[in-house]
């Protein structure tokens, strides 16, 4: 079975993202536990989290169906010391908030040696800062998200994610999030049939489908190996329509999150209809 969403504004309180992925039809959705662009945030309070809670049940979604995501200000490969502890601590924080929600997985982008480092000490750094917060919590699997490599962005490689999954200790408590646009830009063309049974083969060779806890379904406005990040509305980019068809209709991608990260939310509704029409 297919769960599908988008990610859902958390504004005015986390206990409204339920209520905006009941909205548009989704049986699946992302959100942000805190605000995204900023460091310090006030602790979750008692009656949000109820209030999540009770919304996610009524709506019948449970934690396999939802996929957190972490601030864009974290970056657990930070060469420099100061700026990595700051970005363990805020992470840690971020694990805590879902487990706090009766959440099961956080999903986050690996980091960046901001070309102070190389990628193996940066990827180290990230593989301990993930035992680090493990270590702190008890429950939420650490899944990294794949990047189209824009900058000094790690993740662009199916072998960075098997590198960094490596160097967990809890495998159990690690997995990957595979975002289409960034594995087109990044690379690895799925847009043609051949290319896609390719790219997810090398995935299962590399990395291994038991550690797929999520997607994310998105069209891309830059090409193949362009390392540019941008997404566009499904079928209007140059992915086209196809290869979410060959996501939906593949057991592979069954009972995780696939959340729409497209850029005009009024067309969410509509391609949350069209994917689950494959
Ligand atoms: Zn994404
Ligand atoms: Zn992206």
């Amino acid at each position: 079975m297919k769960f599908i969403g988008a990610h859902v504004s958390a504004s005015g309180g986390v206990e409204n993202a339920p209520v905006n992925a009941n909205t548009i039809g989704a049986t699946a959705f992302a959100m942000f536990t805190k605000n995204q662009r900023q460091w310090a945030s006030l602790p979750l309070d008692k009656m949000s989290i109820e209030l999540f809670k009770k919304r996610c049940l009524e709506y019948g979604y449970r934690a396999s169906n939802i996929l957190p995501h972490d601030s864009y200000l974290i970056n657990l490969g930070n060469p420099d010391a100061e700026a990595l502890h700051k970005s363990r601590k805020a992470f840690i924080d971020e694990l805590k908030r879902c487990e706090q929600l009766g959440l099961d997985r956080l999903n986050f982008h690996p980091g960046s040696h901001l070309g102070k480092i190389s990628e193996e000490e940066s990827m180290r750094l990230i593989g301990e800062s993930i035992n680090i917060a493990l270590k702190e919590t008890s429950s939420v699997i650490a899944v990294i998200e794949n990047t189209s490599g824009q900058g000094s962005n790690l993740g662009f490689k199916f072998e960075h994610l098997k590198y960094i999954i490596d160097l967990v200790y809890d495998k159990a408590r690690v997995g990957v999030c595979i975002d289409t646009c960034h594995t087109f830009t990044a690379g690895y063309d799925i847009q043609s049939k051949s290319g896609f049974e390719k790219t997810f083969n090398d995935f299962e060779r590399i990395v291994s489908f038991k550690y797929l806890k999520g997607m994310h379904l998105n069209d891309t406005k830059k090409g193949l190996g362009s390392r540019v990040d941008r997404h566009e509305n499904l079928g209007e980019g140059l992915l086209g329509i196809d290869p979410f068809r060959w996501i939906m209709t593949d057991p592979r991608f069954d009972g995780i999150p696939l959340i729409l990260e497209t850029p005009d939310e009024t067309k969410w509704s509509r391609e949350i209809q069209l994917l689950g029409s494959f």
